[in-house]
């Protein structure tokens, strides 16, 4: 995994308010108790909850589609670990969401993620709704978005500190395991070293398959 450099904005940052006690699964919905007082989690970390919430589904299913009886699962063990995507923090209260929209929400980012990686390299405008209730705060030189829906930090962190690297990896139809990565140079195609070297192993089979009928010898070339 390459180290990952926050770029962007140096003096902006974007808050959510999460965190939960306690979240289980309750047929189609997961149910469960926000914490009394807000955790509260800032763009920077080394790997973006964008990133994290793009590829939760592919640590339980290599392979391009989500097998949709993995979903619930998938979203529990998310919801455990940063909180519900798509509804505000209510300190200590209980919340209640279908799985459906958790599912229809990274639909969305992901959507979001191709839409602002092309505005990003076209230079063009980008508008982002807010929820009610949010603010800016300046304070110490610098300018803070405090949100607190996930959903809304996420797009946020893709379009604010992220975009110009957003990529998706090259072996995204076949078996890479986070295909939505932070490129730390442009012409970067794999999420990863073994992405990269199941793809050269790829071309190598295709450029055979394709030049031995051709009188070629098939010598390979060393690297
Ligand atoms: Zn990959």
């Amino acid at each position: 995994m390459k180290r990952f450099l926050v770029s962007g904005f140096a003096d902006f940052g974007i808050e959510v308010e999460s965190g939960v006690s306690n979240a289980e699964l309750q047929g189609t919905n997961i149910t469960g108790t926000w914490l009394a007082a807000p955790k509260v989690i800032r763009t920077g970390a080394s790997r973006p909850i964008a990133v994290e919430l793009l590829n939760s589904l592919r640590g339980f299913d290599p392979g391009p589609f989500p097998d949709p009886r993995r979903l619930p699962e998938a979203a529990l063990r998310f919801t455990k670990k940063f909180g519900p995507l798509t509804i505000p923090y209510r300190a200590g209260l209980a919340f209640r969401f279908p799985v459906a929209g958790w599912w229809l929400a990274i639909h969305q980012l992901r959507n979001a993620w191709a839409a602002i990686s092309h505005s990003s390299r076209e230079k063009a405008t980008i508008d982002i709704p807010l929820d009610l209730g949010e603010y800016f705060r300046f304070a110490n030189g610098g300018l803070t978005f405090r949100t607190h829906r996930l959903d809304t930090f996420v797009v946020l962190e893709i379009a604010s500190v992220l975009a110009p690297r957003l990529s998706v990896c090259a072996n995204n139809r076949f078996d890479c395991r986070s295909p939505y990565f932070i490129a730390s140079d442009k012409r970067e195609k794999y999420c990863s070293e073994s992405c990269a070297r199941a793809g050269k192993r790829r071309a190598n089979l295709e450029w055979w398959n394709k030049n031995r009928k051709g009188g070629k010898d098939g010598t390979q070339k060393t690297r």
